[in-house]
C-alpha cells in the first residue's frame, strides 16, 4: 500500500487548485444565503457550473476520451473531489446521470444510446433521475412492482417510485420495471424514460429542511422506446447492482475534506461563543477531529486498494456508515456546543456567514438511509466482512 501522491498527481492538483481558484465565482455557502435566489435559480447556478467543469475536462474524467472523458485514475478522481469540496464548489446537478447512468451507459448501453444522451448529460443540458426505489422497495428493492408491457415499438410503464432526487428539475429518468411477474431478479428490466410525457406525473415531497428536492414519480401507461432499453430486456437488476457499485467509486476523499471545512466553522463558531478554551469542549472537538482524521486514513487505504486494480468491496460498506453516522455525531455535538448560535442560521439566513448547522443536523439522517440503510450496511459487514453465522 503506497499512501503518497506521485509527480503527477501533485501537479495535477496544483493545476486543478489554480483553475477552482480562477473559475469559482461564489461558494456554494454565499449563493445559498443569497436572497435573490430561489431553489429554480439555484438549480442554474449549479448547471452552470457543471458546464464549466465539463468545458474543462473535469466532468467524467474516469471515461474513455471517445465519451468526453480523459481516462484519468481514480486517484485523480479522488483528488478532484477533495478539492471541490475543500473549495466549497456547488454540486452539480446531474450527478445521477454522471456517477450512476453514465458508467451503466459506458458498459451496458448499445452505441447509440452513449451517442444520444452522454454528451447532452455531460453539458447539462438534459437532466437525469433516478428512478429505483418504490414505497414497498427500498432495501429490498428486488421486490419492487412498477410494471412493463410492451405496445408495439414502446413499453407502457405503469407504477410509482419515491425519493427520486432532482424528480422535480429532470428531463429523463433511468427506470427499474418489472417484465416479468414471476421472475424476481430476472424479470427486472432498465429503462430510460422521458418525464415531459402525459404518463409520467412528478410530484414534489416537502422535506424537514424546507426544501423539496425529492419527488414521488407516477407513471400511467407511460412510454418508453424498445431502443432505449439498457442491456436486454431482463438483465436490469444486473445492471442496477454495477450502477450502485458506481455509487460508491470515488468519493472515499471528499467526505473527510467536506467534514474538515465544516470543522473549521465549528471551531470558529466556538471562539466567537467564547468557549473553545473549555476542556470540555475541546475534548468533543478533538474527537470529532481523530474520527475524521482516521476516516480520511480509511479512504486512502481504499484507494490505494483501488489504484492497484481492486474491485470495491464489502470494507466500502465500513466506509459508508463511518461517514453518515459521523456526519449526524458532528452536527449533533455543534448543535450541542453551539447552542443556541447554531440555531439561529436555519431562518435568519444572514446570521453567520458560513454553516447552516440546523439544517445539517436535519440532512446527516439522510446519509444513513440512501445508498444502503446503516442496518444494511451492519448486514453487509456481518456477513461478508466478519463472517458471522447468519443464525
Ligand atoms: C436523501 C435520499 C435520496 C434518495 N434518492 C433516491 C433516488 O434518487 N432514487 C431512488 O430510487 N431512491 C432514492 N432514495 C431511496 C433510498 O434508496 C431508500 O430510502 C433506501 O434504499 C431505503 O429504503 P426505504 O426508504 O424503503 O426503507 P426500508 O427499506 O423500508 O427500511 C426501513 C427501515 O428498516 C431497516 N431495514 C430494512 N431492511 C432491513 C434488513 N434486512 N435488516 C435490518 N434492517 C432493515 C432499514 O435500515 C430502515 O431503518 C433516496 C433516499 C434518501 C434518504
Amino acid at each position: 500500500m503506497d499512501l503518497s501522491f506521485t509527480p503527477e498527481q501533485q501537479a495535477f492538483r496544483v493545476e486543478l487548485e489554480a483553475w477552482l481558484a480562477g473559475n469559482l465565482a461564489r461558494p456554494w455557502n454565499e449563493e445559498i444565503r443569497d436572497p435573490a435566489h430561489d431553489s429554480d435559480s439555484l438549480v442554474e447556478v449549479r448547471r452552470a457550473w457543471q458546464r464549466k467543469l465539463h468545458e474543462a475536462g473535469y466532468l467524467g474524467m474516469g471515461w474513455p476520451a471517445e465519451w468526453g472523458g480523459r481516462g484519468a485514475s481514480v486517484v485523480e478522481q479522488a483528488i478532484l473531489e477533495e478539492a471541490l469540496w475543500r473549495a466549497d464548489a456547488p454540486q452539480i446537478p446531474n450527478f445521477l446521470g454522471i456517477d450512476l447512468l453514465g458508467p451503466a451507459l459506458i458498459h451496458h448501453g448499445s452505441e447509440a444510446q452513449r451517442r444520444r444522451f452522454i454528451p447532452k448529460m455531460l453539458s447539462a443540458d438534459e437532466i437525469w433521475c433516478q428512478g429505483f426505489s418504490e414505497p414497498g422497495a427500498g432495501s429490498d428493492l428486488a421486490s419492487l412492482r412498477t410494471r412493463a408491457e410492451p405496445d408495439g415499438e414502446h413499453f407502457r410503464i405503469t407504477g410509482q417510485k419515491v425519493w427520486t432526487t432532482f424528480g422535480p428539475w429532470a428531463d429523463w429518468i433511468f427506470v427499474l420495471a418489472r417484465t416479468d411477474a414471476e421472475d424476481r431478479y430476472g424479470g427486472i428490466t432498465f429503462f430510460l424514460v422521458p418525464i415531459d410525457q402525459p404518463g409520467v406525473e412528478v410530484r414534489p415531497i416537502l422535506q424537514i429542511t424546507g426544501e423539496s428536492e425529492f419527488g414521488e414519480t407516477f407513471f400511467d401507461g407511460a412510454l418508453a422506446r424498445r431502443e432505449h432499453v439498457v442491456g436486454k430486456v431482463g438483465e436490469g437488476w444486473r445492471i442496477a447492482m454495477t450502477v450502485l457499485g458506481y455509487e460508491r467509486g470515488v468519493q472515499t476523499m471528499a467526505y473527510p475534506a467536506r467534514f474538515e471545512r465544516y470543522l473549521a466553522d465549528l471551531v470558529r463558531g466556538l471562539r466567537e461563543n467564547g468557549t473553545l478554551g473549555r476542556s470540555d469542549v475541546r475534548a468533543r472537538l478533538a474527537r470529532l477531529i481523530v474520527e475524521n482524521q482516521v476516516m480520511r486514513s480509511n479512504g486512502l487505504r481504499t484507494l490505494a486498494n483501488l489504484a492497484s486494480g481492486e474491485a470495491p468491496g464489502p470494507e466500502s460498506s465500513i466506509e459508508k456508515i463511518f461517514w453518515s453516522e459521523y456526519a449526524k455525531r458532528q452536527s449533533e455535538t455543534a448543535l450541542d456546543l453551539l447552542g443556541p448560535q447554531a440555531q439561529l442560521t436555519i431562518d435568519a439566513r444572514h446570521a453567520r456567514p458560513d454553516m447552516d448547522w440546523a439544517r445539517e443536523f436535519l440532512w446527516a439522517r439522510a446519509g444513513t438511509i440512501y445508498s444502503g440503510s446503516s442496518e444494511i450496511q451492519r448486514n453487509i459487514i456481518a456477513k461478508r466482512v466478519l463472517r458471522m453465522p447468519t443464525r
